[in-house]
């Protein structure tokens, strides 16, 4: 690890000041991702801003549209969060599916949706769910959030301040866990609103995405049947020692049934 300075933000104001000013620090929020990039010196920032402090990005606000969570909101508050297991259980029962207790009491929604690994969870329900992902400068749709593997639409200077989540009728995760990670090797994340279904997949492919022919299905009728005859396409989905792209292609169908079987319960 190479050395840098250790900076800890009082507000999003300051900590947003501090990046723009350097041309290499990094915002520092449960360091579940970034610290072992930073051994590894896959990571090499000149100065560390830690989020730690900044009360403005914590918490998670309910009301009758949808959730408000803060992006240093961990993983553990959102899977143990009583008026969200009401509201949006989805939501909740997807963060106590990351990882392990250390990682789920340190690792926050800000940082998974910023770091956006395409095997991560928090990306599908953000997607699946329709979020608006607040940052210091504007607001961008989750539609838009995702650009690519390891890559978003956040600029420079730019930091995840809120995630909101609008409430869906009934939504779903399923995930078939990596056995040797717990990472997804598939997640699918199916949530039905007054105006449609949405459906989003994570682990398959180079980043996080939308089934459009599945959503259309559901859309018709919510039920596993509907799904029948539907199959998901292999071409440009990750082909690898753990699981080649026609395997992840099938799990894909049988993810999205487990999740609107969920989502029926
Ligand atoms: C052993 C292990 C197992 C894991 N298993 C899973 C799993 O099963 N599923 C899963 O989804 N994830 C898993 N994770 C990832 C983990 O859940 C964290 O979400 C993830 O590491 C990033 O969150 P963090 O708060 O630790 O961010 P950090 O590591 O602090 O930061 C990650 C990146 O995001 C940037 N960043 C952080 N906060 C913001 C912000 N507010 N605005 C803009 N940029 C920001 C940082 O600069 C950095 O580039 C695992 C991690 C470990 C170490």
């Amino acid at each position: 690890m190479r050395e840098f300075n250790y900076y800890r933000a009082g507000s999003v104001r300051d900590a947003a000041k501090r990046l723009s000013a350097s041309g290499n620090a990094m915002l520092l929020a449960g360091g579940m991702t970034l610290l072992p990039a930073l051994k590894m010196r896959l990571n090499e920032p000149g100065e560390l801003i830690d989020l730690a402090d900044i009360g403005e990005l914590k918490g998670i606000k309910l009301n009758r549209k949808g959730a408000q969570v803060g992006a240093t909101t961990t993983h553990a508050e959102v899977a143990e969060n009583v008026e969200l297991r009401a509201a949006i259980p989805v939501l909740p029962h997807a963060a106590e599916s990351i990882g392990d207790p250390q990682v789920r009491n340190r690792g926050t929604l800000g940082g998974s949706l910023a770091n956006n690994d395409p095997a991560a969870d928090y990306p599908a329900v953000a997607l699946g769910l329709g979020a608006t992902i607040i940052t210091n400068k504007r607001k961008i749709s989750a539609d838009d959030f995702f650009t690519g593997m390891f890559e978003t639409a956040l600029g420079r200077g730019e930091m995840v301040t809120q995630v909101l989540f609008p409430i869906p009728q009934r939504a779903g995760y399923a995930i078939f866990p990596n056995p040797a990670t717990r990472y997804a090797l598939v997640g699918v994340c199916v949530a039905q609103f007054k105006t449609g279904v949405r459906v989003a997949v994570t682990g398959a492919g180079a980043s996080v995405y939308r089934l459009e022919d599945f959503e259309d299905a559901l859309t018709d009728e919510f039920s596993e049947v509907a799904l029948d005859g539907l199959t998901a396409s292999a071409a440009s989905l990750n082909d690898d020692m753990h699981a080649g792209a026609d395997y992840r292609a099938h799990l894909v169908g049988v993810m999205a049934r487990r999740a609107v079987a969920m989502a029926l319960e």
